[in-house]
């Protein structure tokens, strides 16, 4: 008897296929040592606050022992920060695990749920495991002023049906890195219905530095559908750890609580996180040296006839202006990685992470 499971997965997940990273990151890393250029996991290359890397070190003479089951202590860290009540909040083994998590618990077979076209990957991802039904609705033109490749709240606000239970906005977005501002958002969420659960997913808030786009956060009084997700993979560099939050309305908390993990979120990330909130220096070296580095780039691309796409992240989109999986296996040779965007229909594209100044001058020098 042949026996093949594939054949076997549920309609929903027969639709996906599994997340290819298309290398082999520790033999890269033996082969290429020091001078391995790791610029397609936007990944920070500050790398965390010495406080958190203390907490976490002490924290792991107690990994014997469950962690705090709630993360109560990081709880009351954020909660003070964000001017929310602890029963607010949700904790994540990354914001990952959260935006799959929403899907689960407030959409099935019966809804439908929107998205942008180029919005984050987990988008149709967590919507297709929960059995829901994606709506991908088409992103702002490519010569858009501001938000080339953006999300059209508009159109995604027209988009809206009756069996609507969700609707994912990342912002600022990846891959594209584009962004709206606070007043945008508020024009959105007044024209959405009740019954539909808005998500905000702000992986990349600490990085923003446009005016007019602060956070969603300050929407949460007014809008009980609206849930704000943020990560502590990327500004403030613990994505090993995987850890994540978000902050919404107590009964949408109350409802995820149901079915999220017991213990999802390991007490050497609990630890880590908290002491991460507490070196806010940090951060600012963090924010100032990604804008500088972030600017620097962009105009050594653009000197180089490249077309490079707004961003608000520690990311640009790179549109090459041919194939761009050809250029990542040549970077790739050399010991560059970037991540091609075909997967996600920017086949002329390339995602390069704001890595640290050496891995940015040999990106540079290979990309001549
Ligand atoms: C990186 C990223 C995340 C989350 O990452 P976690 O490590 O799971 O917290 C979420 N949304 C976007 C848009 C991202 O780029």
């Amino acid at each position: 008897m042949s026996f093949d499971a594939t054949l076997l997965a549920n309609a929903a997940v027969s639709a996906l296929r599994a997340y290819d990273p298309g290398h082999d990151l520790p033999t890269l890393r033996q082969r290429f040592g020091a001078a391995l250029s790791e610029l397609g996991s936007n990944e920070n290359p500050l790398g965390p606050s010495p406080a958190a890397i203390a907490a976490a070190r002490e924290a792991v003479g107690t990994m014997w022992r469950y962690p705090d089951p709630v993360g109560a202590s990081l709880k009351r860290v954020l909660a003070d920060r964000l001017g929310v009540e602890t029963c607010q909040l949700v904790l994540g083994n990354g914001s990952h695990e959260l935006l799959m998590l929403l899907a689960q618990c407030f959409a099935d077979a019966a809804h439908s749920v929107v998205y942008s076209q180029f919005g984050f990957a987990v988008f149709p991802i967590a919507t297709a495991a929960a059995g829901a039904q994606g709506i991908a609705v088409p992103a702002l033109p490519s010569d858009h002023p501001e938000a080339p490749f953006g999300h059209d709240l508009d159109a995604m606000a027209a988009a809206i049906r009756t069996d609507t239970r969700l609707v994912y906005l990342a912002n600022p977005n990846n891959p594209t890195g584009s962004s709206f501002g606070d007043a945008e958002l508020e024009a959105f969420m007044a024209c959405v219905p009740g019954h539909v659960i808005v998500v905000v997913d702000e992986a990349y808030h600490e990085y923003v530095d446009r005016p007019g786009l602060s956070t969603a956060m300050h929407l949460l009084d007014r809008y009980r559908n609206l849930v704000v997700t943020r990560t502590f993979s990327k500004a403030y560099a613990l994505a090993g750890l995987r850890t994540g939050y978000l902050a919404a309305d107590a009964s949408i908390a109350a409802v995820l609580e149901r079915l999220r993990e017991s213990f999802n979120v390991n007490g050497i990330a609990l630890a880590a996180a908290e002491a991460a909130l507490g070196d806010e220096a940090h951060l600012g070296r963090v924010r100032d040296t990604n804008a500088s580095d972030r600017a620097w780039l962009a105009g050594e691309l653009v000197a180089r006839g490249l077309r490079v796409f707004p961003s608000q992240t520690n990311f640009l989109l790179v549109d090459i202006g041919g194939d761009a999986s050809a250029l990542e296996a040549r970077l790739f040779a050399a010991g560059v990685i970037v991540r091609p965007m075909g997967g996600y229909g920017l086949g002329q594209t390339v995602r390069i992470s704001i890595g640290s100044r050496g891995e940015l001058d040999r990106l540079l020098e290979h990309l001549k």
